[in-house]
C-alpha cells in the first residue's frame, strides 16, 4: 500500500495541484498546437492534390486539341507538295488540302499563306477570303527560320472575325527549300474559357496559359487586359520556365496575391500552364477551425489554471485550518499556554531524549494556593484573570526556548525544564515565586503579594532506571509536601535510590 498512500499524499499537496494546473494546460496547448499544424498540412495536401489533378486534366485537353490542329497542318503541309495540285480547280483543291477536322467548334480560321503573306487557300471559303498576314509574328518567324516546326503565335484579334485567338502554324518550303509560305490554324480563346469555366478555384484562384517567352495567352477568370501581357523576368515565370513542372508559393506579379502555383508544360508544346490557388483561400477553412479550436482550448486552459489555483488555495486554506485546529487542540483557551495534552507529548519526548543523552530533566508542578477563595470572594471571572496573570508570571520566569510552561489542570501548571539540574530548577522556582509575588489584579483590588503558589520540584538525571514511579508523580508528591508545609514554597522531591536519595521523600525548602 506504499503507492496509494504516496499518491494520496501527492494529491493532497497544494504544489501538486498548482503543478498540474500549469502542466495540464501546457500539455493541452501542445497537443492542440500539433493537431492544428496537422490540420493545416491536410489543407495544403488537399490543395496541392486538387491543383495537380486539375492541371493534368486541362493540360491533356489542350494538348489533344492542339494535336488535332497540328495533324491537319501537317496534312496540308504534305498535300501542298502533291504534284498537280495547282492544276486542280479551287473547290477540289480545298477539299484535298483540308480534312474535316477544320470544322471543330473552336477552330478559328485555317489558311495557307504564300511567301508574301497573302491568303492563297482558305479551309472555310472558296475562293479564299482576302487577306495579308505578312506582319504577323508567326509569318516573320517562319520566314526567318526554316526549322521551327509547329509554331505557336502570340494571341491576336482576328482581322476577319474580330475574335481573340491563338495561331498554330507550320512552314511550307518551296521545292528548293526556300520559304514558300505557311499553313496556319487558329484556336479561339473561347475554347479555353469554356474549358476553365467549369472549374471552381475560389475568389482569388486562377489558371494561366503562357507562351514560353512569357506572353500570357489567356487567364481564368478572363480579363481582356491580361491577354498578350508578357511577364518574362518575373519571379513566378522564371521558375515556370526554369523548372518545367512543379509547385511553389509566390506572390503574383499581376495582383500581389500570394498563391500556390502548380505548373507544367503542355505536352511538347512551347506552352506553360499553371493552376494558382490563393494561399488565404487554401487556409481559410483551416483558419476558421483553428480560431474555434484555439479559442476553446485557451478557454479550457484558462479554466484549468483558475480551477487548479482555486483548488490549491482551498487545499492550503484547509491545511492552515487543520494546523490551527491542531494548535488549538494543544492550547489552553483561557491562558493561551500549552495544555495538558501538549505537555504530556512534550514530557515524553523530553524524558526519552534526556535519558538517551544522559542529561538532566527537571519538572516543576505549580499550584495556586487557596485558589478556591478567589473564586468565592471575587467571582469566577476574577479567578480567570488571576489564572491568566499566573500564566504570564510563569512564562516570564523561564527563558530557554526548550523550556515549556503548560496549564495541566484548573489552577495547576507544569514547567518542564530540559537539560536543567535540581539547582537550576530551584532557581527557576525562585523566579516563579518572585514573579507571582508581583502579580496583581488592580480592577478586583487584588494587590501584589496576595497570590501565592506552591511548587513541587523533581529532577531526573538521565538514567533509564531512575524514578520508576515517574517524574510527574515525584513532583506532585513534592507539591503535596509544599502545601502541607504551609504553602507559598517549593519542595524538592528526594533524589532516586543509589544517587544519594532516600526512599522517604527528603524535601528541601526553597527560599520562597
Ligand atoms: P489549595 O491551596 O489546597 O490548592 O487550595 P485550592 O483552593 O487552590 O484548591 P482546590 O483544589 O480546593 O480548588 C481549586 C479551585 O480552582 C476550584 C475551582 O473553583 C478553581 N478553578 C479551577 N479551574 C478554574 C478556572 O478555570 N477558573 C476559575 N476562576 N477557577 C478555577
Ligand atoms: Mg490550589
Ligand atoms: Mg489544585
Amino acid at each position: 500500500m506504499v503507492l496509494p498512500s504516496r499518491l494520496a499524499r501527492l494529491l493532497r499537496s497544494t504544489r501538486t495541484w498548482i503543478g498540474l494546473g500549469v502542466l495540464a494546460p501546457l500539455g493541452m496547448l501542445l497537443v492542440s498546437g500539433l493537431m492544428l499544424l496537422d490540420l493545416r498540412q491536410d489543407a495544403w495536401d488537399k490543395a496541392e492534390q486538387t491543383s495537380r489533378n486539375l492541371l493534368q486534366v486541362i493540360e491533356r485537353d489542350i494538348a489533344r486539341n492542339v494535336e488535332v490542329i497540328d495533324l491537319t497542318l501537317r496534312a496540308v503541309q504534305d498535300n501542298m507538295r502533291m504534284p498537280g495540285l495547282a492544276k486542280l480547280d479551287p473547290d477540289m483543291r480545298q477539299l484535298v488540302l483540308f480534312d474535316r477536322a477544320t470544322s471543330a467548334r473552336d477552330l478559328g480560321v485555317m489558311f495557307v499563306l504564300d511567301e508574301n503573306g497573302d491568303v492563297v487557300e482558305d479551309a472555310a471559303a472558296s475562293p479564299p477570303r482576302k487577306g495579308n498576314y505578312a506582319d504577323r509574328d508567326y509569318f516573320q518567324a517562319h520566314k526567318a527560320n526554316g526549322h521551327l516546326g509547329l509554331y505557336v503565335g502570340r494571341p491576336i484579334v482576328s482581322r476577319l472575325t474580330g475574335e481573340r485567338m491563338v495561331n498554330f502554324s507550320r512552314r511550307i518550303d518551296k521545292p528548293d527549300g526556300s520559304f514558300g509560305g505557311l499553313v496556319l490554324g487558329s484556336l479561339k480563346l473561347t475554347y479555353f474559357a469554356r474549358l476553365f469555366d467549369q472549374i471552381g478555384l475560389g475568389q482569388e484562384g486562377a489558371i494561366n496559359l503562357y507562351l514560353r517567352d512569357g506572353t500570357r495567352i489567356t487567364r481564368h477568370p478572363y480579363l481582356e487586359a491580361d491577354v498578350g501581357v508578357n511577364i518574362a523576368g518575373s519571379r513566378t515565370f522564371d521558375r515556370f520556365a526554369r523548372e518545367g513542372a512543379g509547385k511553389f508559393v509566390e506572390t503574383s506579379v499581376r495582383d500581389g496575391v500570394r498563391r500556390l502555383y502548380t505548373f507544367s508544360q503542355v505536352g511538347d508544346l512551347p506552352l506553360i500552364l499553371n493552376v494558382a490557388l490563393a494561399v488565404d483561400e487554401v487556409e481559410a477553412g483551416w483558419r476558421a477551425k483553428a480560431v474555434v479550436i484555439g479559442t476553446v482550448v485557451l478557454l479550457l486552459c484558462g479554466l484549468t489554471v483558475v480551477l487548479s489555483l482555486l483548488f490549491g488555495r482551498e487545499l492550503r486554506r484547509r491545511a492552515a485550518m487543520q494546523a490551527e485546529l491542531a494548535r488549538l487542540s494543544l492550547t489552553d483557551a483561557l491562558t493561551g499556554l500549552p495544555n495538558r495534552r501538549r505537555f504530556e507529548e512534550a514530557f515524553e519526548v523530553n524524558r526519552d531524549g534526556a535519558r538517551r543523552a544522559g542529561r538532566p530533566l527537571s519538572l516543576l508542578v505549580v499550584d495556586a494556593d487557596h485558589f478556591k477563595r478567589y473564586n468565592d470572594r471575587y467571582g469566577h471571572a476574577v479567578g480567570d484573570e488571576v489564572l491568566k496573570g499566573l500564566a504570564r508570571s510563569l512564562s516570564a520566569a523561564v527563558q530557554r526556548p526548550d523550556d515549556l510552561v503548560a496549564r495541566v489542570g484548573g489552577e495547576e501548571f507544569a514547567i518542564l525544564l530540559p537539560d536543567t539540574d535540581e539547582d537550576g530548577a530551584m532557581r527557576i522556582a525562585g523566579k516563579v515565586h518572585g514573579a507571582v509575588a508581583r502579580l496583581a489584579v488592580p480592577s478586583a483590588g487584588i494587590g501584589a503579594g496576595a497570590v501565592t503558589v506552591s511548587i513541587g520540584l523533581a529532577t531526573d538525571h538521565g538514567s533509564a532506571q531512575e524514578r520508576p514511579e515517574g517524574l510527574y508523580q515525584a513532583a506532585d508528591a513534592a507539591l503535596y509536601e509544599a502545601k502541607s508545609g504551609g504553602r507559598n514554597r517549593t519542595r524538592c522531591a528526594p533524589g532516586p535510590v543509589g544517587t544519594g536519595g532516600s526512599k522517604m521523600p527528603r524535601l528541601r525548602l526553597a527560599n520562597a
